[in-house]
């Protein structure tokens, strides 16, 4: 399996995007790439662009959403991590052969075009993490 290229995108789960984007925007001045409501997973969803990263902030829609369920827990803070790589049905094959368990067995969709799949916390030393494939 190719090495994933570069961290794509750091997920933080937050209780308000417009109170967390103080820091981002206001304080140090990250260009907002773009917002987005997934009523897939129930959340709504701000880009900063950070370099080559973005920092993704995650804010629940309803109670009933997986990071509602995150900040219920856990509270704000590090949600996930997501490495992007060429081919990912390869990656998820590979993941799968060394017995990774993988929340997403095939790619979805996730923003901006992109395939995306996740891996358990289970697997990856605690932290959630997602691959994703930026589109062609
Ligand atoms: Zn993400």
């Amino acid at each position: 399996m190719q090495q994933p290229s570069q961290i794509d995108h750091l997920g933080i789960a937050v209780h308000s995007i417009e109170e967390a984007s103080r820091l981002y925007r206001d304080v140090l001045g990250l260009e907002v790439v773009g917002t987005e409501a997934i009523p897939d997973q129930k959340v709504r969803v701000v880009w900063f662009r950070l370099g080559e990263i973005q920092i993704e902030l995650l804010e629940p829609t309803s109670d009933d959403s997986p990071i509602a369920r995150f900040l219920e827990k856990r509270g704000p803070g590090l949600h996930h991590i997501a490495y992007r790589v060429d081919d990912l049905p390869a990656t998820l094959a590979a993941l799968e052969v060394a017995g990774v368990r993988l929340i997403d067995k095939s790619p979805r969709d996730g923003a901006h075009g992109m395939k995306i799949a996740f891996a358990h916390p289970a697997g990856t030393s605690g932290v959630l993490t997602e691959f994703c494939q930026p589109p062609r």
